[in-house]
C-alpha cells in the first residue's frame, strides 16, 4: 500500500520535472512566440497586449495622485504625495474596502456606484488642499481583468474572471462608466491611465530604479508587463506606446498550487490506504486547499512535522499520519511548487531573451520587478525562482540581472503613472 502511494508521487516526480534543457527550450519558443504575437493581432497564443502608457514616471513628477486598484475581492483607494526628484513619494495613504457578495453579479452602476462612494468619503478627508480649487483631481485606475485597450484613458471589458460576472458591462469601456459613476457622486476627478497590476508593478519598480525592464505579478495569477521598441511592434499602426504587455499561466499561480496538491492528495488515497479509511468529503472538495497552506505545509520545521499534521486535519480531514506520511506531503508540496517556480523562472528569461538583456558579457543592468503574494510570502517559491534564474543564465551572465521585490506596485503603479500622464 505504502508503494503505491509512492508510486503515485513518483510519477508526479516525472510529470513535474523541469530539466534545464527544457526550460531553456522553452524560454526560447517563448521569445519566437512573443514576437510573432507582437507581428499580428492573434499571431500566437501568447496574448501581447499592448498597453498605451507611453510615459514611465521619472522621479521628476510632483502632485496628490489618486489610484483605485480592482482586481480581487477587495479594493484599495490609496493618495500619493510626490515631490520630485529628491524626495519621492512624501505620504501615501490607503484604505481598502470589500466589495459585497452581491455587488460581484449585480449591475454595472450598482458596482461602480459603490466604488465611487467610497472614494468620494476618501476623497473627503484630504482636507483642503488650494491646489484643486483650479485643478481637477487626476486617478490611475489599475483594472486587473482582461480589457481591450484603446487609450491610455479608455478600455472595454472583454470578460469577467475571479468572482466577478456582471452581463451588462461586458463590452462597455469600464473609465466611462467609473468617470459616469464620480459624477453622480459630485466628485470632480479625472481618470488619466487606465492600467493593469502587471504595468503597475513596471512603474512602480521603474519610478525607484531605472534599470527596471520587466515587471511580473506572481500572485492569485501570473502575468508580466515588459519595456518593448516601438519598432519591434509592427502591429501597431500609428500610435507608438512604449511597453508591450503579455499573459502566461501554466497553472503556475497561488490560484492553483494548493488545488494540485489537494488533486494529487486524492489520487493517494484513492489508490492506497496511506491515510486509513478516512471521509473523503472535503479532499474531494475544489480549492479547498489554499496555497498558503501548502506553504506552511512546505516550511514546516518542526521535528514531528506538526503544522503538516495540522493542516492535513482542518483542511482535509486526514488524520493520524505517520511522520513517514508527512514527509511525503512535504515532498508533493516541493515538487509542485519547484515546477511552478521553474516554469515562471523560464518564463523571465524568456522575457529577456526577447529584449536581448542578461547575455553573458551583457553591459545593462537588468532589474525585473515582481509583486504578487506568491513571490512574496512563499519562501521555497522565492527562492526556487531566483536560483533557476541563475542556473538559466549562467553564472556570469546572471550578474547583470536583478529580481526586485515591489511591493504594491498596483497601487503606487497606477497613482504614479496617472501623474506621468498629468494633464496639467
Ligand atoms: P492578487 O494576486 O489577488 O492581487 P496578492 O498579490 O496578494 O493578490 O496574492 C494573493 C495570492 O498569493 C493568494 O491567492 C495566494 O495564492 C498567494 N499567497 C498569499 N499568501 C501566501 C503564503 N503565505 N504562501 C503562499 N502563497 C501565498
Ligand atoms: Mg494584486
Amino acid at each position: 500500500m505504502v508503494a503505491a502511494a509512492e508510486q503515485v508521487v513518483a510519477s508526479l516526480r516525472e510529470e513535474c520535472a523541469t530539466p534545464a534543457t527544457r526550460l531553456d527550450e522553452l524560454a526560447a519558443a517563448m521569445a519566437g512566440e512573443m514576437a510573432a504575437g507582437l507581428a499580428e493581432e492573434g499571431g500566437s497564443k501568447i496574448k501581447m497586449i499592448v498597453s498605451y502608457v507611453d510615459n514611465l514616471p521619472n522621479g521628476s513628477e510632483e502632485g496628490l495622485f489618486y489610484a483605485l486598484d480592482l482586481g480581487g475581492t477587495n479594493f484599495r483607494v490609496l493618495r500619493v504625495q510626490l515631490a520630485g526628484k529628491e524626495k519621492r513619494v512624501v505620504k501615501r495613504e490607503s484604505r481598502e474596502v470589500s466589495i459585497p457578495p452581491h455587488l460581484m453579479s449585480s449591475n454595472s452602476s450598482e458596482l461602480f456606484g459603490f466604488i465611487a462612494s467610497a472614494l468620494t468619503k476618501f476623497v473627503a478627508d484630504e482636507g483642503h488642499n488650494a491646489l484643486f480649487n483650479d485643478r481637477q483631481r487626476e486617478l490611475g485606475f489599475t483594472f486587473s481583468f482582461p480589457v481591450r485597450q484603446t487609450s491610455i484613458t479608455s478600455g472595454t471589458l472583454i470578460k469577467w474572471t475571479k468572482a466577478f460576472s456582471i452581463d451588462d458591462a461586458v463590452g462597455e469601456d469600464v473609465v466611462a462608466e467609473l468617470q459616469t459613476a464620480m459624477e453622480k457622486q459630485g466628485l470632480d476627478m479625472r481618470v488619466s491611465a487606465l492600467i493593469n497590476d502587471t504595468v503597475g508593478t513596471l512603474a512602480a519598480g521603474s519610478y525607484y530604479d531605472e534599470d527596471v525592464v520587466v515587471g511580473v505579478i506572481l500572485g492569485t495569477g501570473s502575468n508580466a508587463a515588459y519595456l518593448e521598441k516601438a519598432s519591434a511592434i509592427p502591429k501597431l499602426e500609428g500610435d507608438i506606446p512604449k511597453s508591450g504587455k503579455m499573459i502566461f499561466e501554466k497553472l503556475i499561480s497561488g490560484m492553483y498550487l494548493g488545488e494540485i496538491v489537494r488533486r494529487v492528495l486524492l489520487k493517494i488515497t484513492l489508490q492506497s490506504s496511506i491515510f486509513g479509511n478516512i471521509d473523503k468529503t472535503k479532499l474531494r472538495t475544489h480549492f479547498i486547499l489554499r496555497t498558503p497552506d501548502i506553504s506552511a505545509m512546505h516550511h514546516d520545521g518542526t521535528p514531528d512535522l506538526r503544522i503538516v499534521a495540522e493542516k492535513l486535519a482542518d483542511n482535509l480531514k486526514i488524520t493520524d499520519t505517520s511522520l513517514e506520511t508527512r514527509k511525503m506531503v512535504v515532498e508533493i508540496c516541493d515538487i509542485v511548487t519547484r515546477r511552478s517556480a521553474r516554469l515562471a523562472a523560464a518564463g523571465i528569461v524568456g522575457i529577456l531573451r526577447k529584449i536581448g538583456r542578461g547575455n553573458p558579457g551583457d553591459k545593462h543592468k537588468s532589474v525585473v520587478a515582481i509583486d504578487g503574494g506568491l513571490y512574496e510570502h512563499y519562501t521555497e517559491f522565492r527562492q526556487c525562482l531566483e536560483s533557476t534564474l541563475t542556473e538559466l543564465l549562467g553564472e556570469e551572465a546572471s550578474k547583470s540581472v536583478t529580481v526586485k521585490l515591489t511591493n504594491d506596485g498596483s497601487g503606487l503603479g497606477a497613482a504614479l503613472i496617472a501623474a506621468a500622464h498629468s494633464q496639467y
